[in-house]
């Protein structure tokens, strides 16, 4: 019998962590700080706007590339953030979340053992969409606790084969936004060796102290960089599903060969509600990230008071905290005894590394929570502290 099961390419990879933790969470009737996901809804403007879509009638497949009033959002807003002018006919593709956009990215892009330079930790959706491409992932690590680049080894892992890097700031899930050394690096590196910058953005919106840039910006880098960006994030509404990548007409080309098979087109009345979301008044934007600051600033307090040493992150919806005080071998263990026995749910980061090892003694905690929720998990963790907290 030939084999049924899943092939070599995907297999390593087991199930994703999210699915596994938020079903854990269920379980055990826990709060979920896991799974980067609001438990409240997105604004109700844009919630109108789709259901007037589907009431339109826009129940078809849209324009494989992206609605052309979404397409034309999406360059206006980032022109206005960037100051770049990009065509929105030519420079974009609108897909199925960014989880797409990475995968097409890779699928566009490849060639069988082209090798993409990776920082760990990372969104765990890249190194499979490497290998289901028949790219080989080279991993560099960002060093807790300030998960900042390392030049000589990022050069370390460039061989003649790199064909692309992919970046990610804001960090999920650290918080780290990239400095201006970091970024001269980047920029560096990638001139230097002719690579290809996938820069992952879709937290732009979610910065706290330092505002985002996007990389595209940098000397040489506007032709090599293929920029995403994702509704879910930005406007509370992950399960939308609506994602772009925005580059240069040659790569933008790549992506889109791969889109037209992958999905062909994200949902249309959904599509239609984000053109009104990007076209949302600067008053929107400042309004969530003070919302989230309040959110981040609550948990950052509450995880340090319960034990965790934890740096106030800059960007994202992510506290990566140091777990030491409750005496746990690694993450996997200390976020499995957590659930269970104090019904929070955190993500053990070894499933965003390589060197597993390196996630040991940490847990990530998402904060696109109500305020109440993060309360009650505080509440929750601080008895779980009592319970466990001197085995450390
Ligand atoms: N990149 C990063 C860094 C993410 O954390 C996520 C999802 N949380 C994505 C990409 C995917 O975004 P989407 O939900 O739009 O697929
Ligand atoms: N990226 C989200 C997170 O880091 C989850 C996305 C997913 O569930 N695939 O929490």
């Amino acid at each position: 019998m030939r084999n049924l099961g899943v092939n070599s390419r995907l297999k390593p990879f087991g199930a994703t962590i999210f699915a596994e933790m938020t079903a854990l969470a269920v379980k055990h009737g826990a709060v979920n700080l896991g799974q980067g996901a609001p438990d409240f809804d997105g604004p109700e403007f844009l919630k109108e706007s789709a259901i007037k879509a589907i009431r339109d009638g826009r129940g078809q497949y849209a324009r494989m590339t992206g609605l052309p009033e979404l397409t034309k959002a999406i360059t206006d807003r980032f022109a206005r953030t960037s100051g770049l002018a990009c065509d929105p006919e030519r420079d974009v593709v609108v897909t199925c979340g960014a989880t797409e956009a990475i995968l097409d990215c890779m699928l566009g892009l490849l060639e069988p053992g082209d090798e993409v330079v990776l920082f760990e930790p990372f969104y765990d959706s890249y190194v499979a969409s490497v290998a289901m491409a028949g790219g080989v992932a080279k991993v560099v690590t960002l060093e807790a606790p300030h998960f900042r680049i390392d030049e000589a080894a990022l050069r370390a892992a460039i061989t003649p084969k790199t064909r692309v890097m992919l970046v990610n700031s804001p960090h999920n899930p650290s918080g780290h936004i990239l400095d201006d050394d970091e970024r001269a690096t980047v920029v560096r590196i990638a001139n230097e060796f002719d690579l290809v910058v996938i820069s992952d953005e879709v937290y732009e919106e979610l910065w706290y102290e330092t505002k985002h840039r996007t990389l595209a910006t940098e000397p040489g880098m506007r032709e090599r960089t293929i920029v995403l960006g994702s509704l879910g994030k930005s406007f509370s509404l992950t399960g939308w599903k609506v994602g772009w990548a925005i580059a240069p007409a040659p790569l933008a080309q790549a992506v889109r060969a791969a889109h037209q098979f992958a999905s062909f087109c994200a949902p249309t009345p959904l599509q239609a509600a984000a053109a009104t979301a990007l076209s949302a008044p600067d008053s929107y934007f400042e309004e969530f990230r003070a919302e989230y600051r309040a959110r981040r600033d609550l948990m950052v307090r509450g995880l340090r008071a319960c034990g965790f040493t934890c740096e106030v992150p800059q960007g994202s919806y992510f506290a990566l905290a140091d777990h030491s005080a409750y005496g746990f071998d690694d993450d996997f263990a200390f976020c499995r005894h957590l659930v269970e026995h104090g019904k929070v749910a955190a993500i053990p980061p070894g499933a965003f590394y390589h060197n597993k090892s390196k996630a040991k003694t940490l847990a990530r905690f998402a904060f696109c929570k109500k305020l109440e929720t993060i309360t009650a998990a505080l509440d929750r963790l601080s008895e779980y502290r009592e319970r466990y907290g001197s085995r450390g």
